[in-house]
């Protein structure tokens, strides 16, 4: 900590970074990382198919995309090419090859729906599509997707052709836009450059263990970590093992079968993991470690997961859309400070704030998060709005966090201070359901709260004010919910009152009626 310019530093030392000035796509840069010859065990391992892709295939596969894309279809720098895939071997060679040329790579969650489909398009306007023939219906009409399983894109695939001519990207373009409602209740496009990757990568570059790795790739690639987790694979040399959305069984097979040594793990698999008695039929003796995050980890559900998994280590991280990664943990000694979440990232500054006074605060003083580092977002995208809530003056990112630091440096999260929900470590807007709800004729007024929730961390809880004289039921609230949002967004909990508090601003008042709902005192 330094008290003249009331900063936490990584303790960890500075990460060198190509300089800023030198034009450096991801792809290039990930691609640079890679030992010559390029190494003899699978790039990537599709889990459903069994299919593997060498290291040569992936780098020839990803040039011949690129090249095809730019000629054939015209995709270039600064394109908003719009993503709607489940995770699959495809999907790294994609990101790869729009990255080289600039375009700018925009995942959406496949379970979404098409209303809310055309509601991240319309945000975004993106000039291209991409999707599988199962998913390109709930696309809008007017658009012409390309189909990842179709025979033209296994054509561009195959072309043999060389990488396109160079195309100058600076580290500051736009790589990706990632979908979050940060720290306010709506949905909006975070768009992240690709110094923020390549920062990310050279991370765990830096710190990268001498065995070599293969990684059990679970968290969607649509989101920031299975996205980072996606092309920091192909940037170390792992073998990454696509497994997508599985049962848990499904999933601890495929994890003996490739004999993975590592995998992601957001919170609630990790206590499916220590609970089932399924997992004790797998060996999964080559595991060494857990990377973990998304939501918190409740200190006993890790101690469950290490007695079943003594050999294991679990690596906490903690980061966000906007922010990419603030802290992580390192080696054992790291992870025996459970509940927390690793020590500031190599390069990442952070500050501690008093949410209501906006005074700067020190070792053990427990106020909202704000960072500075080479990974952060750009910025929202047409939203001038949200990026002065979202930032300060100088260049700091609120995070919405409430956290502290003890001595040592490391970080705690205490509460979550922004209206966002996490189901499964899935963000679910509150903004977006209380529209739902009040499209609901005989709902005058609804509010959605956080509920805790043992498996999933949180549901949604629904607090709704009905028309007089209505018979409308919990039951009939959550039906017409889950008609219209995709599943993960459900509400799960409905509490009928008379009124919704509100600030004299008419802000709805979260935290009363979290406290409410915790102590069943709210008035009916
Ligand atoms: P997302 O943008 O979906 O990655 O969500 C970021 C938010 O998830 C953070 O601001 C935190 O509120 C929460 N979060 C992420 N990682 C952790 C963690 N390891 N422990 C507790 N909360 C976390």
């Amino acid at each position: 900590y330094c008290h003249e310019t009331k900063t936490f530093h990584s303790l960890r030392p500075p990460v060198p970074l190509p300089p800023v000035s030198l034009p450096l796509s991801f792809t290039a840069y990930a691609f640079s990382l890679l030992p010559s010859p390029l190494p003899s065990h699978p790039a990537l391992i599709d889990a459903s198919t069994a299919v593997s892709l060498s290291y040569p295939d992936l780098v020839s596969k990803v040039h011949s995309l690129a090249s095809s894309l730019h000629s054939h279809l015209g995709i270039s720098k600064g394109h908003v090419a719009f993503i709607l895939c489940p995770s699959s071997l495809e999907i790294p060679i994609l990101y790869l090859a729009l990255l080289s040329i600039g375009a700018v790579v925009t995942p959406a969650n496949p379970v979404a729906t098409p209303s809310e489909l055309s509601r991240l398009i319309d945000l975004v306007d993106p000039a291209f599509f991409f999707t599988t023939s199962s998913s390109s219906s709930k696309l809008p009409r007017r658009v012409t997707p390309v189909l990842i399983d179709s025979p033209l894109f296994r054509s561009f695939l195959e072309s043999g052709s060389p990488s396109p001519d160079p195309i100058e990207i600076c580290q500051s373009d736009p790589a990706a836009i990632q979908f979050s409602s940060g720290t306010t209740g709506r949905i909006k496009a975070a768009a992240l450059p690709h110094r923020s990757f390549i920062a990310m990568t050279a991370g765990f570059f830096a710190l990268r263990p001498s065995e070599m790795e293969t990684t059990l790739l679970i968290a969607p690639m649509f989101h920031s970590l299975g996205f980072f987790f996606a092309l920091k694979g192909m940037a170390l040399g792992e073998t990454t093992v696509v497994v997508g959305s599985a049962p848990l069984a499904k999933m601890m097979a495929v994890a003996e079968k490739y004999k993975a040594t590592q995998m992601t793990a957001a919170p609630p698999l990790l206590v499916a993991m220590a609970q089932s008695k399924e997992t004790v039929r797998f060996d999964l003796s080559a595991l060494r470690r857990v990377f973990t995050g998304g939501a918190p980890l409740a200190t006993e559900a890790a101690e469950r997961f290490l007695a079943r998994f003594p050999r294991v280590e679990i690596l906490q991280g903690y980061g966000s859309t906007e922010a990419g990664g603030i802290s992580r943990m390192i080696g054992q000694m790291e992870c025996s400070c459970r509940r927390s979440v690793g020590r500031l990232t190599e390069n990442v500054e952070a500050k501690i704030v008093d949410h209501v006074t906006g005074k700067v605060l020190s070792v053990g003083q427990q106020g909202e998060l704000w960072v500075m580092g080479p990974a952060t977002m750009l910025g929202y995208v047409g939203d001038p709005e949200a990026n002065a809530l979202a930032f300060d003056s100088e260049g700091w990112l609120k995070t919405g966090d409430l956290c502290y630091f003890d001595e040592d440096g490391f970080l705690f999260i205490v509460d979550r201070l922004k209206e966002m929900i996490k189901y499964k470590a899935y963000q679910v807007p509150p903004a977006e359901l209380e529209h739902v709800l009040q499209s609901q004729p005989e709902i005058i007024d609804a509010a959605v709260v956080p509920y805790p929730h043992e498996e999933a961390g949180q549901i949604p809880m629904a607090f709704v004010v009905r028309q007089p004289g209505s018979n409308l039921t919990e039951l009939d609230v959550m039906e017409f919910v889950a008609k219209q949002v995709a599943p993960y967004k459900k509400i799960r909990r409905v509490a009928f009152v008379k009124t919704i508090p509100k600030s004299a601003a008419g802000k709805i008042l979260r935290r009363e009626l979290v406290s409410h709902a915790l102590c069943g005192s709210i008035s009916r």
